[in-house]
């Protein structure tokens, strides 16, 4: 189902508790949501850091000013999240999600016939291209930030209880315990045959924080397969941004989370921009944050001091991976990656600002 906005503000949040698309006039405001759960004055971002307490939602902004100028519009639930598609051109949405449909069946962890969840039951697989694309990066990623970022961290995620949602401040002993499935350097990838083993037993793969970037990648090049010029997808906060709308930038907004208002704006053109933060899923105890992304040396969520993390880059993929492994790098230490790519532009806010 396709709706013409004219005229229209659009933003996307990253939570579902966030609340219902929704219309008001005169603005004509439409708000998606999600179900992921999920400086100074002259920063790279443009973002002034008085004015952002915390970054919790991105969202997308669009002002068309070309009345006659339809945009397409849509929303479906995929990978755990709100997937959205704006475009002038009508048959891009169904291209999207046709393709961000299939590389979900390859990586959803919780598709019990998918590649991933079949790799990680057998531990050892043939996979198809993009899989062992994806774990290639994976694992390029797990080199350069010494570890920060490691897609083998589901057996924390479990004995935290994020998988199930039964969240628990864990014994020393069952971390210890979970600790020893946890490593990529644990993960062979044969280049030759394409063949996908683990070197030792109880290792359960999680793309969670690059397969979002990476979908809304693949289904970019299905789009300029179909000559699709122009477009906006938002995969739960992980945004690219195909060509220009009507000639002009694709405006996207990172709202201040905990307070009102915007907190910047981006203006991009074949760019990806992610985010990544401590309040897309978390528990407290007795005032401490437990937070969804994980500091696989430690066992422990992240406590980098970082509470949010954005990302412009190149490619989808990029900037997903880069905005969690920075979340557990943190500011301080973040420069020694940042350098490995010159394309990227990094914000970081930290607990301490
Ligand atoms: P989002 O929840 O918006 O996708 P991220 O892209 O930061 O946010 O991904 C977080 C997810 O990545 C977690 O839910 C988990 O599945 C996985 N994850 C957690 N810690 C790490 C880590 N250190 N490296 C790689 N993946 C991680
Ligand atoms: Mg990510």
């Amino acid at each position: 189902m396709k709706e013409i906005i004219e005229d229209c503000i659009i933003f996307s949040c990253r939570h579902c508790e966030e609340g219902e698309a929704r219309r008001s006039n005169p603005k004509k405001e439409i708000a998606s949501r999600t179900s992921f759960a999920r400086n100074d004055e002259s920063s790279i971002l443009g973002i002034n850091r008085f004015m952002v307490v915390i970054t919790m939602i991105i969202f997308t902004f669009i002002l068309c000013a070309c009345q006659n100028q339809p945009l397409y519009k849509d929303t479906q639930v995929m990978m755990g999240t709100f997937v959205e598609v704006i475009s002038p051109d009508k048959q891009a949405a169904a291209i999207v999600f046709n393709e961000i449909k299939r590389i979900e069946k390859l990586l959803s962890k919780y598709d019990l016939q998918s590649e991933i969840s079949q790799l990680n039951k057998l531990g050892k697989l043939k996979v198809s291209p993009e899989t062992f694309f994806i774990l290639t990066k994976s694992i390029l990623f797990y080199k350069q930030t010494n570890g920060a970022f490691d897609v083998t961290v589901g057996p924390l995620l479990d004995v935290w209880g994020f998988t199930d949602k039964k969240y628990i401040l864990p014994d020393k002993s069952k971390i210890k315990q979970a600790m020893q499935f946890v490593g990529s350097d644990k993960i062979v990838l044969n280049e030759v045959d394409s063949v996908v083993k683990f070197n030792s037993p109880g290792v359960e793969i999680d793309l969670g924080a690059i397969a979002k970037g990476f979908a809304a990648d693949c289904a970019v090049e299905k789009l300029k397969g179909a000559g699709v010029k122009s477009c906006l997808i938002n995969a739960g906060g992980q945004i690219y941004c195909l060509g220009e709308r009507f000639g002009k930038p694709w405006k996207v907004a990172i709202k201040n989370p905990r307070g009102q208002g915007n907190a910047g704006y981006l203006d991009l053109v074949n760019k990806a921009v992610a985010t990544s933060g401590d309040y897309e899923s978390y528990f407290e105890v007795a005032g401490k944050r437990y937070m969804h992304i994980f500091d696989p040396r430690t066992g422990f969520p992240a406590e980098s001091g970082a509470i949010c993390v954005t990302v412009i880059a190149p490619d989808g993929l990029t900037a997903d991976a880069l905005a969690t492994a920075i979340m557990v790098i943190g500011k301080e230490k973040s420069d020694a990656i940042v350098k490995q790519y010159p394309e990227v532009i990094v914000k970081i806010i930290d607990k301490n600002e």
